[in-house]
């Protein structure tokens, strides 16, 4: 018994941030949990733009603690960290109370292509927003959309090539209906382009749309080609 007791204790111990790997019994240690909070923004919502038509809940700027965690989620075979940072959005959200004023809103996450998916083990956007859900009393409908070609990664092309590599990326489940507003949920906003070819193919089916509900609002990287239209000083 003791032995076994030792065990967990040392386990316990042992335990570690899992942003920065400092010793810590807690998921994340207090330098990272104050790092992180000081990301989230305000006001929570965006009013639609030509970058997002319908209103954007953008829980955090994509800053370097949460760009790591997100890395971590993505790369590190971490999905514990899309669950926190689900539970995290809606702890936001309800504390913005938008539970009351959205009290009916089905939570679609932007779904990976199959085989990405195989190999990553899990859609990290689909961890996030089913403990999203379940926190603030959603449905959730994570086989809604289906991602039906491979695209090349968004972040290797300019902004003209984005929309293109998306253009009839994702198809509609077949037989799939709502009658309550979807909320898309997806991890980093960037130039917006996945969430709009969804957006679009929802309205193409008559499907009412709230918004979308991303973790991270990201500015547009400044390595990125520069697209045609924009003019050079
Ligand atoms: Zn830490």
């Amino acid at each position: 018994m003791q032995s076994f007791l030792s065990h967990i204790s040392q386990l316990f111990l042992q335990s570690s941030c899992q942003s920065c790997q400092r010793a810590s019994s807690e998921f994340f240690c207090p330098f990272c949990q104050a790092q992180l909070h000081t990301g989230i923004r305000s006001p929570l919502i965006e009013p639609p733009s030509t970058h997002h038509p319908f209103p954007l809940f953008a829980w955090a700027t994509y800053d370097t603690s949460l760009r790591q965690i997100i890395q971590q989620l993505k790369y590190n075979n971490q999905p514990a960290i899309g669950t926190w940072l689900g539970t995290e959005m809606a702890k936001s959200w309800i504390h913005a109370k938008l539970h009351q004023k959205f009290p009916r809103l089905l939570v679609v996450p932007i779904p990976m292509h199959k085989s990405k998916e195989k190999q990553r083990g899990y859609n990290q956007a689909e961890i996030i927003s089913r403990s999203f859900a379940r926190q603030i009393g959603y449905r959730h409908q994570p086989n809604a959309l289906i991602r039906i070609r491979e695209t090349q990664p968004q972040s290797e092309l300019g902004l003209d090539d984005r929309a293109q590599n998306l253009e009839s990326a994702f198809s509609l489940a077949p037989n799939f209906k709502s009658n309550q507003p979807v909320l898309l949920l997806d991890d980093i906003f960037t130039t917006g382009a996945t969430l709009r070819t969804a957006i679009k193919l929802l309205e193409n089916h008559n499907i009412c749309i709230w918004g979308s509900a991303v973790t991270a609002r990201g500015h547009l990287d400044p390595t990125l080609k520069i697209p045609k239209k924009v003019p050079q000083f």
